[in-house]
């Protein structure tokens, strides 16, 4: 890692913390899992930015914050089992496999699924289990989960099936909105929190058809 990059990283932290996260372990895996190695080669030198970047098929690495809040939103133990819907490029499943037990991530498209795996296994993070799949149906086989972190955006409510495969006093953080646009929503004990109005691809159920995003 260059002098730069580990300035950028720092300089990421420490806005984050700006910004009101206050989770000691998330701020430390932001600290050490290498976002730069998460994103398109052609995008490493923004990789620090405040910024979603673009990671093919239409999808997307959300922005540091939006990682770190909704990991933060957990309030999980450091030893706790999490699923995460949407692994995109497999960065914030690094963050939680960093700040957290062991981590199940779903993608369903299985080129991401392929990339982030490779992403994961180069940095260290080859704990994280990638699926391919429909993340609507979560990973019942490894449930209950400690908490469940949905990165696209669900219409009205996260799916069903996830719910059901929260431990007991788990919380599920999902954004909830229409067109992009919505509010990052705390799941737990039967009741939901907003927590922050967020932009997200949206939560697509199904496995995709070919040649479709
Ligand atoms: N957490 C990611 C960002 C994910 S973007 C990261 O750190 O990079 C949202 C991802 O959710 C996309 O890759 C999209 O393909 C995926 N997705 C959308 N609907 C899904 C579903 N039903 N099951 C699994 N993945 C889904």
């Amino acid at each position: 890692m260059s002098g730069e990059t580990a300035r950028e990283r720092a300089a990421m932290v420490d806005r984050l913390r700006a910004h009101g996260v206050t989770d000691e372990r998330v701020l430390s895996a932001m600290s050490e899992v290498p976002r730069e190695r998460f994103v398109p080669p052609g995008a490493a030198a923004d990789a620090y930015e405040d910024t979603p970047l673009t990671i093919g098929l239409g999808q997307t690495i959300s922005a540091p914050l939006i990682v770190a809040f909704s990991a933060a939103a957990l309030q999980a133990g450091p030893d706790a089992h999490v699923l995460e819907i949407g692994t995109g490029s497999g960065y914030a499943a690094a963050v939680l496999a960093r700040s957290h037990g062991s981590v199940v991530t779903i993608e369903r498209h299985a080129e991401l699924a392929e990339q982030a795996r490779a992403a994961l296994a180069d940095t260290g993070y080859d704990t994280v289990e990638v699926r391919t799949g429909d993340g609507y149906r979560g990973a019942p086989d490894r449930a209950p989960f400690d908490g469940i972190v949905v990165t696209a955006m669900a219409d009205a409510a996260p799916p069903p099936a996830l719910l059901e495969q929260l431990a007991p006093g788990a919380a599920l953080v999902c954004p909830v909105g229409h067109g992009g646009h919505g509010v990052l929503t705390r799941y737990r004990d039967g009741r939901a929190e907003e927590l922050l109005d967020v932009a997200f691809v949206p939560l697509v159920p199904g496995s995709p058809q070919p040649g479709s995003s």
